[in-house]
């Protein structure tokens, strides 16, 4: 009997090898700006020491499929209204910044505006850790970063930015909401691609809380594809 369940995970994993061969087959030396602010030794166990980051499990993996149907629908949406009204937009567009070497592609950048935008799809645990009643009201560092560095790179080529934000998609509910990211993310996003060339001088960095990890919720199996080959992150450690 044909088991309809594994064949879409079988799918949601091909396709994810081809989103690979078409992205970043050939590239793998480049830092992504999707792992800015979060555990160094991230980048150094993919970009110098080259390690493959492996599968996720199944049901992460469906999540993942979730969110770039979210975000390919805001895009074609943004898309359509652009070419309507007659707009410049960047969307899931490489950027390279050679200078730190790094390497990503934006979710959406509306020039006449110098507007940017990173969508972020979430459950409903993460958007109350951000609107609940006692959450942030801030956008995540590491989100912040990440959108920093994209306007990095529109500074870097003299386009002027002058609002970022990011767009989140609650996945319990559908709710959308969006957070405005400082500009001066820019320039945290440059000192931390500066300390990450800095770091990797003297090679791995050695594990230690706000560096690697960042956070605590990163330094386990789930999140980081390179558990075993650092030794267990900071539970290693003990
Ligand atoms: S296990 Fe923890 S310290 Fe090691 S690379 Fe992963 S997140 Fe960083």
């Amino acid at each position: 009997m044909i088991d309809l369940f594994k064949i879409y995970d079988d799918y949601i994993l091909d396709l994810k090898d081809e989103n690979f061969e078409k992205r970043y087959e050939g590239q793998d030396t480049w830092y992504h700006a999707s792992g800015a602010g979060l555990c160094v030794r991230k980048h150094y166990y993919a970009q110098i020491e080259g390690l493959p980051s492996g599968d996720k499990d199944s049901n992460t993996m469906r999540l993942f499929r979730l969110g770039d149907l979210v975000h390919t629908d805001m895009q074609e949406a943004l898309q359509r209204y652009a070419d309507k009204n007659d707009y410049d937009v960047h969307i899931e567009t490489e950027i390279l910044i050679p200078k730190y070497n790094v390497r990503s592609f934006v979710d959406a950048m509306i020039l006449k505006d110098g507007a940017l935008y990173d969508i972020k799809t979430c459950n409903d645990f993460k958007w109350q850790s951000i609107f609940g009643r006692y959450g942030s009201k801030q956008a995540p560092q590491n989100y912040a970063i990440q959108l920093g560095t994209y306007g990095l790179y529109y500074r870097e080529n003299n386009i002027k930015i002058n609002k970022m934000a990011l767009l989140f998609y609650n996945k319990n509910n559908s709710r959308v909401k969006e957070i405005k990211v400082p500009r001066t993310y820019i320039d945290m996003a440059e000192r931390y691609w500066l300390k990450v060339q800095e770091l990797f001088k003297e090679g791995l960095p050695p594990i230690e809380k706000g560096l690697a990890p960042v956070e605590d919720w990163e330094c386990n199996k789930k999140y980081c594809s390179y558990f075993d080959a650092c030794g267990g992150g900071i539970k290693g450690l003990h």
